[in-house]
């Protein structure tokens, strides 16, 4: 049976946004796990948003079922799609919104940079949006000689730092507070040179450098967190007010959606904001969730644009294993919970989408040859789905994109030479008298030759037993 049928969704197209990395995820950790100070940070910062998270989950009782109710929603909103991205956009449109369809990175950027430069304005306000970050919405902008400005306080970070986000939730989760001083004393314009590194100062100077910046720039853009297709209402929830600031002051919001995002009833929110606060922050209820539908003559933006994205998404819709990824919410738990990801930080994934989460849906949204390597960023020891809000199965999945990447030739053709062996009986028996020779050969605790050595370079090699099953048989 053929795999490929007219239509076929594409995925995301490689040389825009951030989705793929520079280098394979063993090369990235492995310099990552030589750096002690980032373990440090991501090891506090990781330990503190778990225990927080766990205390006031263990608050609901009813835990167990918000996460299937979750779980449900998600699983429906895929099965209709199509239709509820349809009654979302004739719900903005007639609310006074204007909604566009972009089906890739190259086609959003254009979209969005086109709307900025219609205003007539050189710079934008941002609120923390993956989706942007995603599409490389910051560089297409620069390019378009407008400036982004990331009014998120760990996005400002990393912006100013001319980093990289390494966590969903947390983009600076891999800087300490005496690492931002020094990024905000060499890039932040007015900063007062008397700046220490305590939390306080260090929010004192975002806050009256981004006050300025909200009271005069025209235009915002944004993400969303949740869609509801019913009303046309869009959400967003931060922690810190920029978002709010950033929604409400602009003439013009611009807002950047995956199309999954859409949930069908305004009751869905319900769900959904109750999981997500004590999933991610560890906090009862987000401190500011704001919502709006359309515009509202002489109060807030007057001019509202949604752009709707697939970049890869149908893609991911089209397989009946990965789609659970486009359930994801973001809350960044299994993130929290990774042993692999508290060791080796975010950038190690190389797209702007990092730990279980990142190894399952980057792969899908490029195609798994161009991230081949991040199905493999696991233990699969379960600690992410036992912590995902919407129970998405991510071990499941990343078995399921290790049966799906380009495999080595040498390991193609081991597997194909053991297959043949366990075929055949007496080559088989040869088989377990020869290894029981290279134990005796002195290879014990030694690892596998070349090609094979990478195999055990991290996985100790058992030694054969001094009597197979077979002797055993016999002997009696
Ligand atoms: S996969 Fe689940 S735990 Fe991870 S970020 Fe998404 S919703 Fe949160």
């Amino acid at each position: 049976m053929t795999r490929t049928f007219l239509g076929m969704p594409a995925t995301a197209p490689p040389g825009v946004g951030h989705l793929r990395g520079d280098e394979p995820f063993p090369a990235a950790a492995r310099r990552a796990l030589a750096d002690p100070q980032l373990r440090r940070n991501l090891g506090h910062a990781t330990g503190t948003i778990r225990g927080k998270s766990a205390a006031v989950i263990d608050e609901v009782p009813d835990w167990p079922q918000l996460r299937a109710a979750g779980a449900a929603i998600k699983a429906d909103v895929m099965a209709r799609l199509p239709d509820l991205l349809v009654q979302l956009e004739a719900a903005v449109t007639a609310a006074g919104g204007v909604v566009h369809w972009a089906a890739d990175a190259v086609e959003a950027n254009r979209i969005v940079t086109g709307l900025v430069a219609a205003t007539g304005a050189d710079r934008v306000i941002k609120v923390k949006s993956m989706v942007t970050q995603e599409i490389g919405l910051n560089e297409a902008l620069s390019a378009a000689g407008i400036t982004p400005v990331e009014t998120d306080l760990a996005e400002l970070i990393v912006q100013l730092g001319e980093d990289r986000p390494s966590h969903i939730l947390v983009p600076a989760i891999h800087r300490n507070r005496a690492e931002i001083r020094e990024i905000f004393l060499r890039a932040m314009p007015g900063v007062d040179p008397g700046l220490t590194d305590e939390p306080v100062a260090l929010a004192a100077a975002a806050r009256r450098y981004l006050r300025q910046t909200f009271l005069s720039t025209p235009v915002a853009v944004s993400g969303a967190n949740f869609a509801v297709a019913e009303t046309g209402t869009l959400a967003v929830v931060e922690s810190e007010g920029n978002g709010r600031m950033c929604l409400t002051l602009p003439r013009t919001l611009i807002t950047v959606m995956g199309v999954e995002k859409v949930i069908p009833t305004w009751r869905d929110l319900e769900v959904f904001l109750q999981l997500l606060p004590r999933a991610s922050t560890g906090e009862r209820m987000n401190p500011y969730t704001s919502m709006w539908t359309g515009v509202t003559p002489g109060d807030g933006p007057q001019e509202f644009h949604l752009v709707l994205l697939d970049n890869g998404r149908s893609a991911v819709l089209a397989d009946p294993v990965g789609r659970q990824a486009l359930h994801c919410i973001r809350c960044s738990a299994c993130l929290n919970v990774c042993p692999v990801y508290e060791r080796t930080g975010g950038h190690a994934y190389g797209s702007v989408y990092p730990g279980p989460i990142g190894a399952v849906l980057s792969p899908q949204l490029t195609g798994v040859a161009d991230n081949a390597s991040l199905p493999y960023a696991s233990t699969l020891c379960g600690a992410c789905y036992d912590a995902c809000p919407v129970m998405i199965d991510i071990p499941s999945i990343l078995v399921h994109l290790r049966a799906e990447a380009p495999h080595p030739r040498a390991e193609s053709a081991a597997m194909a030479a053991a297959a043949y062996t366990m075929d055949h009986p007496t080559l088989y028996a040869a088989a377990q008298r020869a290894a029981r020779l290279s134990r005796l050969a002195g290879r014990r605790g030694r690892g596998l030759p070349p090609p094979l050595s990478g195999w055990t370079a991290s996985r100790d090699l058992p030694d054969p037993p001094a009597e197979t099953f077979r002797e055993w048989w016999a002997a009696r």
